[in-house]
């Protein structure tokens, strides 16, 4: 029986691009919203495929390899909205929806939530689509750098305590909570895991899982905040003094 549209979950597809990046775009009827695009081609080739109209494009970082691709996407669809921090209006120049800690805008229909989760970089924003309503579709977190499957992103530009802290925040979303992170990690660091973890089995089976999904090319994404509260390390870290030695060690790790 088809359900009523908007207790769906939502639709959203992947793009893999570069080296390991992953492009998410949120589909709704004839409309997309584009989150991160690292480059411009293959996100236009697939939306003019698929027809749709790209409304916004949300942006979690400056870095290149997020915000590379949208000046391009502006080119075509120049009335679409870029949704970025207000503090990082030098360094995201382009954006024309400035956003802070705990903003809440609307797209596609849906409340989108603003979370500051600094430490990557200084002004990295996490999106957060609540359920709808318990039970009727799940919740939906869009990471960029900042929690990864297994890992977390570098500190390029915050400190250890601002993403112990940043993770900290993620960890207590609801556990249904599906991720799309925005670089396909998840192998290596589970890898790294492992090395340190070779007798924890939710972590082996795990790396299991995401070898044989590895073998054919396939995504590891989404996680969940449940799934990573169980195997990632980052997360189940109790301290700040833990979580940066963890940090250091993955830093210096050679796979
Ligand atoms: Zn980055
Ligand atoms: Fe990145």
């Amino acid at each position: 029986m088809p359900m009523n549209k908007g207790q769906r979950d939502l639709e959203i597809h992947a793009i893999e691009v570069l080296e390991d990046n992953i492009i998410w775009i949120w589909v709704c009827g004839n409309k997309a919203v584009v989150i991160d695009p690292a480059v411009t081609t293959p996100v236009k080739e697939w939306l003019k495929i698929k027809q749709l109209d790209l409304i916004a494009i949300l942006q979690t970082h400056h870095h290149n390899d997020h915000i590379g691709g949208t000046n391009g996407l502006l080119k075509v669809w120049p009335r679409a909205e870029v949704i970025a921090s207000k503090d990082d209006i030098d360094r995201i120049s382009f954006q024309t929806t400035s956003v802070k800690d705990e903003d809440k805008i609307s797209l596609l229909g849906r409340p989108v939530e603003v979370l500051e989760v600094p430490g990557h970089t200084s002004n990295h924003l996490a999106y957060y689509i609540p359920a709808l309503k318990e039970g009727l579709s799940t919740p939906v977190l869009f990471s960029g750098d900042t929690l990864f499957s297994a890992g977390c992103g570098k500190l390029f530009e915050g400190t250890p305590k601002d993403m112990y802290l940043s993770l900290k925040r993620l960890s207590f979303l609801p556990d249904n909570t599906k991720v799309y992170c925005a670089h396909e990690y998840t192998e290596n660091n589970l890898r790294w895991a492992y090395s340190l973890c070779p007798n924890d089995l939710a972590i082996k089976k795990k790396l299991d899982e995401v070898l044989e999904k590895r073998a054919t090319n396939q995504i590891t994404l989404p996680t969940t905040i449940k799934i990573e509260k169980n195997i990632n390390l980052f997360l189940r870290a109790e301290s700040i003094e833990h979580f940066t030695e963890l940090r250091e060690n993955k830093d210096s790790w050679i796979p």
